[in-house]
């Protein structure tokens, strides 16, 4: 997520994320330099910074802008406003469709 030093070769690293994994705060964590292979640890840190937006469907008379998510298989994606982030299941129909093709996929690998 951010480029952070190596403690050990000074090369710019990547914190690696994957599956959550480092968010908690007051944990340690530890993670292989991938430039010298030394395994360093890190404490993560979350800083309440406030980004504040306009979010229109929130004031009256205004209809929340729904668009379905990036969401891989699309049989697990929900409808989110643009706007304020709220979150509604996929229309029926959609996933009624989405969830046959992700059983037509499934049947193939096999
Ligand atoms: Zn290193
Ligand atoms: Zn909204």
């Amino acid at each position: 997520m951010y480029d952070e030093e190596c403690p050990y070769c000074q090369h710019e690293v990547e914190i690696d994320h994957d599956d959550g994994y480092g968010y908690d705060e007051g944990e340690t964590y530890h993670q292989e330099c991938f430039y010298c292979n030394k395994t360093f640890i890190y404490t993560t840190e979350i800083s309440f910074d406030h980004y504040l937006k306009k979010a229109d469907c929130l004031n009256e008379g205004r209809v929340h802008d729904y668009k379905e998510t990036h969401t891989y298989p699309k049989v697990c994606a929900t409808m989110q406003c643009t706007m304020c982030g709220d979150k509604q299941p996929l229309p029926t129909e959609v996933y009624d469709r989405y969830y046959k093709e992700w059983q037509e996929f499934i049947g193939k690998e096999e």
